[in-house]
């Protein structure tokens, strides 16, 4: 069931309470709303001497959605979840703009500004911006949960399969040397190899089948230098032939090349890996293939947050995810630092940048306008902020935005925090 968090007077986290706990303390004014996402009480009293259950946070980073969820090891709960989409599309969009923009500038007739490209530097593992904001933004939200709850532990999954299992599955545990796991990390390691692609006739499919390159029959090994990617078609009309003498040499010598080291696939998690050690906290790490093994022998549809609660070996047997529906966060940025907007062209032809703070609001903040009855607006509306030099800003409710809305009008709820958020997809019920 989803848990509300549940700070002290003194802001120190305590248990996670049930919803119905939380209406109850908040009705007795016994507590009062921190926060409205993720949404946080705060205590009127200290609490007397509540045992405070231990939990975990897991994440699965993506490229463009990270699952989070936070599991109670003891008793399998999952207590909440969340699922942050980065936007590191539209970073890489608006430096493309911008470097576009200044190329154009260099071949009108302007000022002669000598070419700087050769006096920069990068510090030590640095980051293109677009992978950096996807790594701030799961740090972020690892820290804020840490105020709000009391986590001991993380888990995180690093790298989509670990190499060495897949070769050396002697050197491992019974898992593997059963073969159920070594499959799964085979697999994860075959469809990155192939591009998710069938190495036969190229294209997608939904259901792998895992071919030998030199088919069994024929003496061939199941050594990963041997496998393929292949669709059930591919396969099944290939038969007993080698690769070679089904016409696609190329997927013999393609299978020899090893896929470049783990490490080089995902840079960005690595640069994370970093990060969630700083934070003191013990982290684990788990591979992809670990993580689908784990969510499918449970039982559990594929999504991101279940992802997360499925990464590494310390995953309870019996995970409870019934009733949650995770936070969709959308990472949104805080303002531009543009001075001027250009047009299509480069030309600033636009009017220069209005303030950002209109009438003690910004754009970001959550806000409840009540408009009167004398306004063509009238109404109650909560919503994400934008605010324009007018004054009539703009609405984004869970229905749609709404223009006009004065600032005299509306209320914070909290403070513009970089996030957008929405509820996220509910699991069926049968789950
Ligand atoms: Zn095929």
């Amino acid at each position: 069931m989803q848990r509300i968090v549940v700070v002290s007077p003194e802001r120190i986290p305590l248990s996670p309470c049930r919803p119905a706990r939380a209406r109850w303390l908040l009705t007795q004014q016994k507590a009062a709303v921190l926060r409205r996402y993720p949404f946080t009480i705060i205590l009127r009293q200290p609490p007397s001497g509540m045992a405070t259950p231990l939990l975990r946070v897991k994440l699965d980073p993506g490229s463009k959605t990270t699952g989070l969820a936070v599991v109670n090891e003891t008793t399998g709960e999952v207590v909440w979840a969340a699922e942050v989409t980065h936007r590191g599309q539209q970073v890489t969009e608006a430096l493309a703009a911008r470097r576009a923009t200044r190329r154009g500038r260099r071949q009108r007739h302007t000022r002669y500004r000598p070419p700087r490209f050769d006096n920069r530097t990068r510090p030590k593992g640095w980051l293109p911006p677009s992978l950096a904001s996807r790594v701030q933004n799961v740090v972020t939200w690892v820290e804020r949960l840490r105020r709000v709850a009391p986590i001991a532990a993380l888990s995180f999954e690093l790298v989509r399969f670990d190499t060495q299992l897949i070769e050396n599955p002697e050197t491992t545990g019974i898992e593997y040397q059963q073969g159920t796991l070594a499959g799964w990390e085979a697999r994860e390691y075959l469809l990155l190899k192939w591009g998710y692609r069938c190495a036969y006739c190229h294209q997608e499919a939904t259901r792998w089948e895992v071919d030998h390159i030199v088919p069994r029959s024929r003496g061939g090994s199941n050594r990963i230098s041997n496998l393929a990617l292949a669709c059930h078609a591919c396969n099944q009309d290939k038969g007993d032939r080698t690769a070679a003498e089904y016409c696609h040499p190329a997927v013999q010598a393609q299978a020899r090349q090893p896929l470049r080291d783990a490490a080089a696939v995902n840079s960005t998690r690595w640069a994370l890996y970093e990060r969630l050690q700083q934070t003191g906290l013990p982290v684990e790490t788990g591979t992809g293939g670990r993580t689908k093994w784990n969510r499918t022998r449970r039982g559990l549809p594929k999504t991101h947050w279940l992802d997360a609660a499925c990464v590494g070996v310390s995953t309870p047997a019996r995970l409870q995810v019934r009733g949650i529906i995770p936070l969709a966060i959308t990472a949104m940025g805080r303002h531009s630092r543009q001075m001027c907007r250009p047009n299509a062209f480069g030309f600033p032809d636009k009017a220069p940048k209005a303030t950002s703070v209109v009438g003690g609001f910004r754009t970001g903040d959550l806000v409840r306008a009540v408009v009167p009855a004398t306004s063509a607006k009238a109404g109650v509306y909560v919503g994400r902020l934008a605010v324009r030099a007018t004054g009539f800003c703009n609405l984004k409710t869970a229905p749609g935005t709404i223009q006009g809305i004065h600032i005299r009008y509306c209320q914070p709820l909290q403070r513009g925090d970089g996030y957008a958020y929405r509820k996220g997809a509910a699991l069926p019920p049968q789950i």
